[in-house]
């Protein structure tokens, strides 16, 4: 392992069975949810996952917050494979790698203060006093700009960017080095989210963390990432620093996908590419190039054919891309 390095998947595999009957189930298939993902990332770097709803990203996030375990290949986090750890390795895993989902409602217990909310991984991991759970409890939320003695609210007191900021917070408490960021914004008012973004980027530095960040907004992933993987249906296709990747999208998925978001100048003018047919299921997934059934520039019988690999694309140090064209 690289010692730069925090987080790495290994051919990660993350297969979901379907059963069918009731009384005598049978499984029926399988669904790909990923399929086989190399990544790799750097201390104090963000990497953003994108693409379509379905793709594979957020099933991505979840392995490596061990809520999924992987049907192949390993996830590491800090040399260590997350799936295998147990006693006190779990527990530093559990305090170093913490998340903030999309909906504050749902990850907020209304019936609990915030203070308890927010301290709650500390309770469970480390054994401290109740005025040094206290004291830590009101640093963070300073930190993420609220006050102390809102430690005392319930969470329907407060705004949803407000309950964002609870979030976070209670992803804090313990000191983590990665979080892992799942559309941290998307559910909240267009007004608030660049605050959000910029209190998320404020932190990182001052707790010298890594973001691993689910966003299907690309200009999300514009404004926050250093780094960009592009998903489709459960493979990478294309992984590269994000302004190679804004300046010159290669595999022709990122370009039509890149294709449809606002361009970053009004003056500049971009042409939309449109995509016929629907993303294929995830169930059956096309043979070759998963993307070929509807891929504007096939390069031929190839990409029915062989999956292609992801590799360094020409004139580049570090833009990679899945693609026959390349
Ligand atoms: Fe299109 Fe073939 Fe490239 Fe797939 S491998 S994106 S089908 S050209």
């Amino acid at each position: 392992m690289d010692n730069t390095e925090i987080l790495r998947f290994e051919g990660v595999k993350k297969h979901f069975p379907i059963t069918k009957g009731v009384i005598f189930s049978r499984q029926a298939g399988q669904v790909h949810a990923v399929d086989g993902i190399d990544l790799a990332l750097a201390h104090g770097q963000t990497l953003a996952l994108v693409g379509e709803s379905g793709c594979g990203k957020t099933t991505t996030a979840r392995l490596a917050l061990r809520l999924e375990t992987p049907t192949d290949g390993r996830v590491m986090v800090d040399g260590e494979d997350v799936h295998q750890l147990q006693g006190a390795a779990l527990k530093r895993y559990r305090t170093r790698v913490q998340a903030v989902f999309q909906d504050p409602w749902s990850s907020l217990n209304p019936r609990m203060r915030v203070r308890d909310i927010v301290a709650e991984t500390l309770r469970v991991n480390f054994s401290l006093s109740r005025s040094e759970i206290e004291q830590r409890v009101a640093k963070v939320l300073l930190d993420v700009g609220l006050k102390p003695e809102q430690a005392l609210n319930y969470p329907h007191e407060f705004s949803g960017g407000q309950r964002q900021r609870v979030a976070i917070a209670s992803a804090l408490i313990s000191n983590p080095k990665m979080l892992i960021l799942d559309e941290p914004v998307s559910a909240l008012d267009v007004s608030i989210r660049s605050q959000i973004m910029n209190l998320l980027q404020d932190l990182q530095q001052q707790y010298g963390m890594t973001y691993l960040l689910v966003a299907h907004d690309l200009g999300t992933t514009r404004y926050m990432a250093d780094w960009l993987a592009v998903m489709y249906l459960g493979r990478i296709v294309e992984y590269a620093t994000v302004d190679s990747l804004f300046k010159e999208p290669r595999n022709p998925y990122t370009k039509a996908l890149f294709s449809a978001a606002l361009p970053d100048h009004p003056d500049k003018r971009r042409e939309e590419i449109i995509l016929t047919g629907e993303v294929p299921s995830p169930i059956d997934p096309p043979s070759g190039c998963s993307f070929h059934p509807r891929c504007p520039l096939k390069a031929g019988s190839i990409c029915e054919q062989v999956e292609p690999k992801l590799k360094l694309a020409p004139g580049t140090k570090n833009h990679l891309v899945a693609c026959h064209l390349y």
